[in-house]
């Protein structure tokens, strides 16, 4: 299905943010996107997210509402919150944090009073802004205490983090990160966080659709709280989630409404629903196995060529380059892929002295390659055009001839319809 700009008004009404958009189609139809943390969501979900819903204003919740006039919103709010307890087999859901940084701070609201003590990975091993950075909301309103990686294996080291909980007495602790290519240990976690009479809150924004679909550990059994976003591997729109235990819900429920938000986006929370019916098909578990898949192929590949790989390797969907020994900077690596059409971040590496804003790695995800159809048979070319690329950095002609291969190649896998017939037939399928 194509989208049909044309009768929805908007090319007439504003021609500007129509080619605008035109143009981020065109964009991401043309790219090989390995940002780790993005995805295309469905038409059905595109379909939800651009609905009249927008319009609504529904502050409370199902059954519960300021506004009169709830009935439809009410019926779609149930659904998502419905699926998502059935999918994540928890007690408490609350779907409307506008995003997952939201949800984080729902959850630091509910379990913190201001200014005491949460503990959490660090920003520059991997960890996120609402994680404690002193320049976020997280960092400027409650003590945050940090634990990092093991230089050696450069992966969690539970004994450190028990040690630092058992000096510092945080009273939440969070795992969970954006750039941690391993997975993690949650009942560890867990027992630290009894040892000290802490709360566990996970941040799977990451990783939930890993967790849906059995290929990552679960963390709802072990937690108090676990966070979510439905737009990174979880394949819906933009937005964030929240899962907790009964005895937690109506203060978790208050702290988003009325306690930071106002009206929930019902036009999202539809898609949110939509995303979780999407989620509980055996697709979406096959999905979420061959992403990562996909990711051990595409790192392996990599390792063989020489680079250096974060932890030796990756048990997710993203793992991370360490280009230190290249001396090449993570900034210009993402440059020259981007120039080649192949999009991926650049990115700390643990203990990473190169100013943030260079960094020394870059990260590579594959969520969004799968959803484009692409098999780890696909990897092996993948791979071989990041690294000729980043080993021809000054060669226009070799660069040149990337940048046709990476046409060719994504050609074959269209989205949304794709452009030419020969396009939309997967010879694979
Ligand atoms: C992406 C992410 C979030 C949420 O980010 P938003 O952009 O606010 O949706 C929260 N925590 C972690 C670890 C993340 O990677």
């Amino acid at each position: 299905m194509e989208f049909q700009y044309e009768e929805s008004g908007l090319v007439w009404m504003d021609p500007e943010v129509s080619t605008a958009i035109e143009m981020e189609l065109d964009r991401e139809r043309e790219n090989v996107n390995l940002i780790a943390s993005e995805n295309y969501s469905s038409m059905a979900v595109l379909e939800a997210q651009g609905s009249v819903m927008t319009n609504k204003y529904a502050e409370g919740y199902p059954g519960r509402r300021y506004y009169s006039g709830c009935g439809p919103v009410d019926m779609v709010e149930n659904l998502a919150l419905g699926r998502a307890r059935e999918l994540f087999g928890c007690e408490h859901v609350n779907v409307q944090p506008h995003a997952g940084s939201q949800a984080n701070m729902a959850v630091y609201m509910t379990a913190l009073e201001l200014g005491e003590t949460m503990m959490a990975m660090d920003l520059r091993c991997g960890g996120h802004l609402t994680h404690g950075a002193t320049f976020n909301f997280s960092g400027m309103l409650y003590r945050t205490v940090h634990y990092g990686l093991d230089r050696e294996t450069e992966r969690l080291d539970y004994d450190r983090i028990a040690d630092i909980a058992a000096r510092e007495k945080p009273r939440l602790i969070v795992a969970g990160a954006s750039a941690y290519p391993r997975s993690i240990d949650f009942a560890a976690f867990r027992e630290i966080a009894d040892s000290v009479g802490a709360a566990l809150m996970v941040d799977m924004a990451h990783f939930g659709g890993l967790v849906v679909g059995g290929v990552h550990p679960d963390p709802v059994p072990y937690s108090d709280f676990v966070t979510g976003t439905t737009h990174k591997t979880m394949r819906g729109p933009r937005g964030g989630f929240i899962l907790c235990r009964e005895a937690y819900g109506p203060r978790v429920d208050a702290a988003v409404f009325p306690g930071m938000q106002g009206g929930p986006l019902m036009h999202a929370i539809a898609a949110k629903a939509v995303c979780f019916k999407e989620a509980m098909s055996p697709e979406f578990k096959e999905y979420q196995e061959r992403i990562v898949a996909n990711c051990r192929a595409l790192c392996d590949k990599m390792a063989s060529e020489g680079f250096r790989i974060v932890t030796g390797g990756t048990d997710t969907h993203l793992f991370l380059v360490d280009l230190r020994p290249t001396g090449i900077t993570g900034r210009e690596a993402q440059d020259v892929l981007e120039s080649v059409g192949i999009n991926v971040n650049k990115n700390e590496v643990p203990y990473d002295e190169t100013p943030p804003t260079v960094t020394g790695g870059i990260r590579i995800g594959t969520p969004a390659i799968t959803t484009r159809g692409m098999q780890p048979v696909d990897m092996e070319d993948i791979g071989r055009m990041i690294v000729t690329a980043l080993k021809n950095m000054d060669d226009e002609s070799a660069l040149n001839s990337i940048r046709s291969e990476v046409k060719e190649l994504i050609g074959s896998f269209p989205l949304y319809g794709g452009e030419t017939e020969s396009s939309r037939i997967d010879p694979r399928d």
